[in-house]
């Protein structure tokens, strides 16, 4: 399979403001200022090779929208936060509007950032086209309804020229959708939120977003292990620090990216992904973060390594 992000923040999207620009600039050229960098691709190179990611590049400020290429002709994303409109974009310039394609989406729950990209959702106008949607969460099709409604969208669902179906799903059961095994399972959220475990040819996703965990909730770890269990890649709600989500921000629905470490430990997974980046945190502030975390798995590793990755809107991945 291969994961391609589109949309990694968490709560809502978060643009690159012109003062950040600026200060990655300023430091680039800082370092770069002994050196001729007199072509494109010199200044690629001292780029690629020099500056850190936060320096040269964006984790990016879309919210949640993950595609996972199952190697079949229909699309599998998680989740259509604002991200789902750079993917479908994307999917329209590949196929051209003429085309009609299907879409299948998991939707984890109905919080607005991981619904907001749906009204922008190219392929909605174009007739022809098959988005089925997907969702333990029992209110997905009142959601969805509600927000291309006046006065707050212009544009009603009854207006939209796709086909669209909405596909309750019961958690805990496996489905076949998009060419991949699905399952849900419930996971402890305000308004609740579900992940899915994505599986295919013996390969295995696992999709966690918004997803609380107790450290001292021993049976709750336990359960998230096992459906967590020698997952290839499991992308992970770490929003918050571990001091953080036990303290001020304890009940707040979210995890730390330590919790993402013990439970991937624990379910001897072989990637764990950050995601759900807090809109507060800045590119150099993520980079921290995955170095720290990437600290903690070597200092608690007690079996084979877990590789720490952190997602970054157009990262793509293969497991
Ligand atoms: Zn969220
Ligand atoms: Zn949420």
């Amino acid at each position: 399979m291969q994961i391609t992000f589109w949309g990694t923040r968490g709560s809502l999207p978060t643009p690159l403001n012109g003062r950040a620009v600026r200060a990655k600039l300023i430091k680039a050229l800082m370092k770069g200022a002994a050196k001729s960098l007199d072509t494109a691709e010199k200044a690629a190179q001292f780029c690629e090779r020099e500056l850190s990611f936060a320096e040269s590049s964006t984790y990016g400020g879309n919210s949640a929208c993950v595609q996972i290429d199952t190697g079949g002709p229909e699309y599998l994303l998680c989740d259509l936060g604002s991200g789902a409109r750079e993917f479908s974009l994307a999917a329209l310039a590949k196929h051209g509007p003429a085309k009609p394609q299907t879409y299948h989406v998991l939707v984890s729950h109905v919080h607005w950032d991981h619904i907001m990209g749906f009204p922008f959702f190219v392929p909605c106008f174009i007739r022809g086209n098959n988005i089925c949607l997907y969702s333990c969460h029992a209110r997905l099709e009142e959601a969805i309804r509600r927000q291309n409604h006046e006065p707050c969208f212009p544009v009603e669902f009854s207006a939209l020229a796709a086909n669209i179906e909405f596909i309750p799903l019961e958690p805990d059961k496996t489905y076949e959708i998009g060419g991949a095994k699905v399952t849900g399972t419930l996971q402890l959220h305000g308004n609740d939120s579900y992940g899915y475990r994505i599986e295919k040819d013996g390969k295995s996703v696992v999709y966690t977003t918004d997803s609380e965990h107790k450290p001292e909730d021993r049976d709750e770890m336990n359960r998230a292990a096992a459906f967590f269990r020698n997952a290839d890649l499991v992308i992970f709600d770490a929003m918050y620090s571990l001091a953080d989500s036990i303290s001020v921000k304890e009940d707040w629905g979210h995890s730390s990216n330590v919790m993402g470490v013990e439970l991937c430990q624990m379910a001897g997974a072989k990637t764990l992904c950050l995601f759900h980046h807090e809109p507060v945190y800045d590119d150099e502030r993520i980079d921290a973060i995955l170095a720290e975390t990437i600290r903690f798995e070597e200092i608690t590793r007690s079996g084979p390594r877990l590789k720490i990755v952190t997602a970054y809107d157009g990262l793509v991945i293969d497991v």
